[in-house]
């Protein structure tokens, strides 16, 4: 069904001609940053998943908000013209692409913005939606002693990237995911208005942006709560060879009061073997540490579990560390002489991946894809999950990390677009392919989709996390009873469908009606 919403009429806009000429179309928008030719080769036609290329039109790095304005009302009077804002390019399948679009590199406006503002007792920062988030975290650090309280693992991504999806760490189940850590945005809307939003001015726009999957606005600027930076952090991971003792544990840390707990709560699923990416070896936080396969009981299957915890510390309180950690390691139920701990500083903690990443790079075979696939899967159906996919279709690994840890809905705002699964404990998974060797993309990404559809089969309560989806009927169901919402808020601020064309979720029309994705 082709849902209408409304029909925007331009009597008098002629139509711009967009010719190959950079400049007098640059001088014609009057703007302040810089437009190139779209080439293929060029960083807008690729993306960190590596499974899909296309060509924009041009790729234009504005130098802030106005520019940005100025792009979208040049496309909103052309007929066919679409805007992807692209942060660190860092979707799996072309999310931040727009074929024969223009595409605005948000990462020449991450300078813009970076003001520390102490507000009735809180600490905020504003910065950039192009911003990194490891600039944010080291700027932040440095100068003030203080730091976002919700992260993501990994932070070569820009604030605006993340805060259209969620942004999800093991500091998620205190303080929700990274789109509850805002509190004031500045956008420009589909129409090109530039507005600043929060919960209490503008907050359709405000909630409908975080976690709006880039279709309602371009985030140029945000507002995020930051909380005393510790100085160090000890990062332990523990093992357990059942997944119901992990659970049980994991859900009790993440269910703890403030003070009562870690600070930090992730796991993943490993291979009982000594497989470098997948294995044993994927465990020990240090090179020193040895795992050790004799504490594994002989019943044990071929998957077991890791459960990774954090605990903040200043450096004033270290003589009190090891009864606090000792007395949270003691109720817990992992496996005994299967415990790994390294103390590190708080910066160097939240780098990790970072590290990590550029590890591979220096002894890896270079940039291969990533058909990585995100999940959350609500408590109700995780051991049918983990005896399903884990157990059986995943025994091997996935050549890389296979993260799972709870999340607590409460900590969620149900005003966002953001849709989760029922119930309150609900468990991300994370299956981050890398794939320099062994089966070929094609298997992996139609294995990928034999996990979702199997989900769809047995009727699991599960929603696709970083969505990628090929129908208009894939998308309703995604969105469920949200849906309606969802297609109002674009219908308010992108009415004619100009945004975040490569979510693949809306179709422009040249008749500048919105038509909601048809296949
Ligand atoms: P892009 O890929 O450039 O854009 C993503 C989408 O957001 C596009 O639709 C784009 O148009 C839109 N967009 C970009 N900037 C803006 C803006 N300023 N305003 C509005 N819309 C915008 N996610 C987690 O939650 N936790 C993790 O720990 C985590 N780790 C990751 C590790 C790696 C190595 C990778 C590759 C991804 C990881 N992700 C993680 C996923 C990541 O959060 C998303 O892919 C995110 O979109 C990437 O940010 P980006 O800046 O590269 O966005």
């Amino acid at each position: 069904m082709i849902a209408y919403l409304g029909r925007i009429v331009h009597d008098n806009d002629a139509e711009p001609k967009l010719d190959d000429d950079v400049s007098s179309i640059s001088k014609s928008l009057d703007l302040q940053g810089s437009i190139e030719n779209g080439d293929v080769s060029s960083l807008a036609s690729k993306d960190f998943g590596g499974l899909y290329s296309v060509k924009p039109l041009f790729l234009i790095k504005p130098s802030g908000a106005e520019d940005i304005s100025r792009v979208v009302k040049l496309a909103s009077r052309t007929s066919n013209l679409t805007v992807a804002a692209r942060g660190n390019g860092h979707s799996i399948n072309g999310q931040a692409m727009a074929e024969g679009g223009l595409v605005i590199d948000m990462r020449s406006t991450e300078k813009n913005h970076f003001e520390f503002l102490p507000i009735n007792g809180s600490h905020y920062i504003d910065v950039s939606g192009g911003a990194l988030w490891e600039d944010v975290l080291t700027r932040c650090v440095s100068r003030y002693g203080y730091a976002p309280r919700s992260w993501t693992d990994y932070l070569s991504l820009t604030v605006g990237g993340t805060l259209s999806n969620a942004g999800v760490s093991g500091q998620a189940f205190r303080y929700g995911p990274q789109t509850s850590n805002v509190t004031e945005l500045e956008v420009v809307t589909g129409k090109g208005e530039i507005t600043v939003c929060s919960e209490t001015l503008n907050s359709e726009l405000f909630f409908g942006v975080l976690g709006g999957l880039g279709q309602f606005g371009v985030i140029t600027r945000a507002r995020i709560k930051l909380q005393q930076a510790p100085d160090m952090v000890r990062w332990i991971r523990v093992v357990y060879s059942e997944f119901e003792e992990f659970t049980r544990d994991a859900e009790f840390l993440v269910t703890q009061k403030e003070g009562e707990s870690f600070d930090y709560v992730e796991g993943f699923v490993f291979c009982n073997n000594d497989d470098p990416f997948n294995g044993w070896p994927s465990v020990p936080l240090d090179p020193g540490h040895e795992f050790n396969p004799t504490h594994i009981s002989q019943t044990a299957g071929s998957i077991l579990y890791c459960l990774e915890v954090a605990f903040h510390y200043r450096n004033s309180d270290h003589p009190t560390v090891d009864t606090a950690v000792n007395g949270l390691l003691g109720r817990l139920r992992f496996v005994e002489g299967l415990k790994s701990q390294v103390d590190v500083s708080y910066t160097k903690f939240l780098l990790r991946v970072n590290r990590a990443e550029e590890q591979v790079k220096a002894n890896g075979p270079g940039d291969g894809p990533h058909p990585w696939l995100n999940l959350f899967v609500s408590k109700s159906d995780v051991v049918n999950f983990d005896r399903t996919v884990f157990k059986t279709m995943l025994k091997d690994g996935v050549g890389g990390p296979m993260l799972i840890y709870p999340l607590l809905r409460s900590k969620w705002d149900d005003r966002t677009s953001v849709v989760l699964p029922e119930g309150e404990i609900f468990y991300i998974v994370a299956l981050l392919r890398f794939v320099p060797n062994g089966p070929s993309v094609e298997k992996l990404v139609a294995q990928n989709r034999e996990i979702v559809n199997w989900c769809i089969k047995v009727g699991l309560d599960f929603k696709l996390y970083l969505p990628h989806y090929q129908s208009k009927g894939d998308w309703e169901r995604h969105f469920g009873n949200r849906w309606s919402r969802f297609v109002e808020r674009k219908a308010s601020f992108d009415p004619m469908a100009i945004l975040a064309p490569g979510q693949n979720i809306f179709r422009r029309d040249p008749s500048n009606t919105i038509i909601s994705r048809e296949f």
